[in-house]
Order: structure tokens, then C-alpha cells, then sequence
């Protein structure tokens, strides 16, 4: 496996791996990988000639307040995963390698998906940070043309707007959505968990649980999404800073009232100074 900073240096081998027949995988991540990374890469491995898993912490999708500095950068660790894994490449360029001219944001071209999508969920305390995302996929997408992409349902909103950023623009590639990986605790596993201190991390472990009670609820026969979310904050920790507990058609991300179809019960909560996600599809 090795490790390429260069956009031109990578493009040349997946582009001469397509001239030779040899599909391509990418799995786009901002590195300090652990086993939910791990899912998307064996995937790629085991369905491509040749996987691609990009390593950057992108700036232009955090926000001024958010933890672009100190998000957790492993790269020595990255590498040996990803060589376990049976990776080819990592490609891992620099910011300024990604965005020359970074100084001068606002001379930057963005990809940015409805606004319709983007003001809900994340989008809305997160102003500007799928425009960031979908720039930075369209960006990776374009200098290795992989025949597949690998995303995962942890970021589930972000999983739908680049599906439909690939519908609506015609992009050449396949969105493989791969499913939440957890740890047996129930704790969906993210980067940001390296945050939590042990008394966090048990307050943490109440973000999942009170998704599961969403779904205990809904298999008992509740389909009032206001009764599911009072079900859910009785089993949220109060010291947890609820940003948002919504209730989406996984088709379309439409808000749903009743539960009459698959739906996606989607949190964000600040636990500490950390904000975590996950989410669970309910009604299916
Ligand atoms: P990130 O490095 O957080 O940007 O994530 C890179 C990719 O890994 C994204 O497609 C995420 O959805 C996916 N990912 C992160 N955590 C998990 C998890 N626990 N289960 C499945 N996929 C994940």
C-alpha cells in the first residue's frame, strides 16, 4: 500500500487502472479510522480491482466555531489499517494540495446542494457544511474516477445529499451505502468518540439507547413520532444538549408525523463539548 499526496500522481494510477480494465474504489474519510471506516474499506476491497481510501480533514466543511484544529489526525495508524485492510492507495493530500487558493474562500467554486436539504438536521446548526462536503466529494470523485464510492449510513443525511448530488449531476458513479456500525455498547462509532471522557462517553451511550426505544416503541405499535420523542428523551441524559431528534421518509427525507412507512429517526446531541450523531430506520 502507499501513500500518495499529489492529486496528479493519484489520478494518473486510477486513470491507468481504467485504461486497463481495473475498476476503481474510493472511500473518501477524514482519517482516524476505526472499524466503521474498516466496513467501507473491506467493501471496496472485496468489490474493486483497485480501493482508494482519501484521507483529509476537509476545512471548507467546518464551520469558524467548530473543531477543524483539533479533529483527530492518525496517519501512521490510518496506514497500517488500511494496508491490513488490503488497500492499494491512501491518498492523503495537503490542504493547500486540495484548495491552492484557500486564503481566498470566497474565490472558490461550491457544489451546493437544496437548500431544502441542507436547512434541516445538521444543515441547520451547521450553516455552509454540506456545500463543504459536496465539494470536496465532487472534487475527490473527479481526480480518481472510481466506479464506486463507499459512504456511510452513520452520516445518513449526508449519504442522501450525495446520492442525489450524483443523480442530479450526472456524476459516472455508484454510491455504495454501507450500513451504522456500532460498538457493543451501542455507541455508533465516529472519530469524535476520542473526545469523550469515561463519565461522557456513559452519558454518550444514552444517544443510542434512546434510539433504541424509539424502535422497541414502534414494534410495540407507536407510530406518533410526538410520543416516540417524549418515549426517547426519557431515556436521554439531562446533562446531554439535545440539538435535534427528527423523524424523516428515508426516501425523500420528507418530515413525518406517523410512522407508515421505512423512516429514519435521526439525533444530534452536544455531549460536553462533543457533538455526535447517530440514527436508526424505524417502520420498515
Ligand atoms: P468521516 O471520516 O467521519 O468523514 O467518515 C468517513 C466515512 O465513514 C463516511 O462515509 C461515514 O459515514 C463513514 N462512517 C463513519 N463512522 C461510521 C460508522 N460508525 N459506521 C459506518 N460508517 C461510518
Amino acid at each position: 500500500m502507499k501513500v500518495i499526496n499529489k492529486i496528479e500522481e493519484i489520478k494518473k494510477i486510477t486513470e491507468d487502472s481504467k485504461k486497463n480494465n481495473k475498476t476503481v474504489g474510493l472511500v473518501p474519510t477524514m482519517g482516524c479510522l476505526h472499524a466503521g471506516h474498516a466496513s467501507l474499506i473491506k467493501k471496496s476491497v472485496a468489490e474493486n480491482d483497485l480501493s482508494v481510501v482519501s484521507v483529509f480533514v476537509n476545512p471548507i466543511q467546518f464551520g469558524p466555531n467548530e473543531d477543524y484544529d483539533k479533529y483527530p489526525r492518525t496517519l501512521d495508524e490510518d496506514i497500517k489499517l488500511c494496508s491490513e485492510l488490503g488497500a492499494d492507495y491512501i491518498f492523503a493530500p495537503s490542504p493547500q494540495e486540495m484548495y491552492p487558493n484557500l486564503e481566498k474562500f470566497s474565490d472558490l467554486t461550491m457544489v451546493a446542494p437544496p437548500y431544502k436539504f441542507t436547512d434541516m438536521l445538521c444543515g441547520k446548526s451547521r450553516i455552509g457544511h454540506f456545500d463543504g462536503v459536496c465539494t470536496v466529494v465532487t472534487k475527490l470523485i473527479n481526480i480518481t474516477s472510481p466506479d464506486r464510492a463507499y459512504f456511510g449510513m452513520k452520516d445518513i443525511q449526508q449519504l442522501f445529499i450525495i446520492k442525489k448530488m450524483v443523480k442530479d449531476l450526472n456524476f459516472s458513479v455508484e454510491i455504495v451505502p454501507c450500513p451504522l456500525v456500532r460498538e457493543e455498547t451501542g455507541l455508533a462509532l465516529s472519530s469524535r468518540n476520542k473526545y469523550l471522557t469515561p463519565e461522557a462517553k456513559t452519558n454518550a451511550l444514552t444517544i443510542s439507547k434512546a434510539l433504541f426505544a424509539i424502535k422497541s416503541g414502534v414494534e410495540r405499535g407507536i407510530t406518533d413520532t410526538k410520543l416516540l420523542f417524549d418515549t426517547a428523551m426519557t431515556v436521554l441524559a439531562p446533562s446531554i444538549e439535545l440539538d435535534y431528534l427528527e423523524f424523516v421518509r428515508a426516501e425523500d427525507f420528507e418530515p413525518v408525523e406517523s410512522i407508515t412507512e421505512p423512516t429514519i429517526a435521526a439525533i444530534a446531541a452536544k455531549v460536553g463539548n462533543v457533538r455526535l450523531i447517530d440514527n436508526i430506520i424505524i417502520g420498515e
